[in-house]
């Protein structure tokens, strides 16, 4: 009974989410801090006082939440960590101001990042020749590549666990094909530097989408918006579940050029005209306005990242340098597997990707003070 192509499928498979046991969740990169009350009460307003709007069907555009995410990203360059915060005022650091001003046509909204990233294949990548990503990188991408039945070019990492910027391009430029990169990468941790990602442009096939996936990009140095400037070809995808405290809500965006836009437009609208419901737009619209909250917790987890990855190496483990919300480590003569079952014991989620050439390493996402002592404990004894 069942369709052909469902043999080939093999599910991307989350962090798990157990509820067996009020465990601390430090394995899905969600972020610790919950949303900005204002949050809580535009959804309660949108519910009490528009309730009717629940019956009928949301703005198929979403045009109101387009227009507040290009502010929030004009007022804090795509950067939250770095964004400068006056009481609820947010400019961006001399780093990260835009050469342009980000307009609502540029960007497309859907239902999380994962499901923009599916419609951002289906749009932007063919059957006819392979699309070039980092070996260990976000495990959907091939996913994406076997539902959409797109060739995938993995290319290793270096030995440092750098992308190889240099055999991407040579992959892609052989094929004329596209190159899809998380900025900074998971589950390594590590960003290329702006003027590093405009290098790769300037020398990938430029008729071809450039995809950055900047899902952590607000624990980052630096975003890669002011590039749109230059390259035509390029697409940022982009979320709100992990700088602005939305995993549980679900909601990511495209930042790109308008034609390209209008492109997943039209494939968005033969699937589903409505990804984005009415709260969620509700909830979305009132965190972006919250930003400065969200850029001061972004300041507190990259702190207690850095403290937290000094401790590790203080203790003989190996860190790779983060520009993420989480650590990806390992210790010398204890498995992937003993650290993780370590921490599940103490009631402590971490994630461990079971995939040969990482099996050793556990990524940690961060969490509060508390949660970070909690697993220092363990850690401590380990
Ligand atoms: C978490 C993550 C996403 C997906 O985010 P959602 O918006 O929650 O679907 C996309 N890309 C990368 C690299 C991620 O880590």
């Amino acid at each position: 009974m069942l369709a052909q192509r469902l043999s080939g499928l093999h599910p991307y498979v989350p962090g798990e989410q157990p509820t067996d046991r009020d465990y601390i969740k430090l394995n899905a990169n969600e972020n610790p801090y919950p949303p900005h009350e204002s949050v809580g009460q535009a959804v309660q307003r949108a519910a009490a006082e528009q309730l009717p709007r629940l019956g009928l069907y949301p703005d198929p555009d979403v045009d109101s939440l387009r227009a507040e995410i290009a502010a929030m990203l004009n007022a804090t360059g795509g950067c939250l960590g770095n964004t400068r915060v006056d009481g609820t005022a947010c400019t961006p650091d001399e780093r990260n101001r835009l050469p342009f001003t980000v307009t609502p046509d540029m960007i497309y909204c859907g239902n999380g990042s994962d499901e923009v990233l599916s419609f951002v294949f289906y749009t932007f990548f063919d059957g006819d020749r392979p699309l070039v990503q980092p070996e260990f990188s976000y495990s959907f991408y091939p996913v994406y590549c076997g539902f959409y039945h797109i060739p995938m070019q993995s290319v290793p990492l270096l030995p440092d666990w750098h992308l190889d910027t240099e055999a991407m391009l040579r992959a892609a430029n052989e094929t004329d094909s596209s190159i899809i990169l998380a900025n900074p990468n998971a589950p390594t941790g590590i960003a290329l530097s702006r003027d590093e990602v405009r290098q790769m442009l300037k020398r990938a096939p430029a008729d071809r989408v450039f995809v950055v996936d900047e899902a952590y990009c607000d624990f980052a140095a630096e975003s890669c918006l002011p590039l749109l400037a230059e390259f035509k070809n390029l697409v940022i995808v982009r979320t709100f579940s992990k700088s602005l405290s939305f995993a549980g809500m679900r909601l990511g965006y495209i930042v790109a050029a308008p034609e390209l836009v209008r492109a997943v437009f039209t494939v968005k609208n033969s699937v589903n005209h409505f990804p984005v419901d009415f709260i969620t737009k509700t909830a979305a619209e009132a965190s972006c306005r919250a930003a400065w909250y969200y850029a001061q917790n972004a300041r507190r987890i990259i702190s207690e990242r850095d403290d937290f990855a000094a401790f590790l190496r203080g203790r003989g483990w190996f860190v790779i340098d983060s520009s993420t919300n989480f650590v990806f480590a390992r210790k010398d003569g204890r498995s992937g597997d003993e650290i993780y079952q370590a921490a599940k014991h103490a009631g402590i989620l971490i994630r461990l990707f079971r995939t040969p050439g990482i099996e050793n390493f556990v990524r940690i996402s961060i969490g509060t003070h508390e949660q970070m002592a909690a697993l220092k404990k363990v850690l401590e004894v380990l």
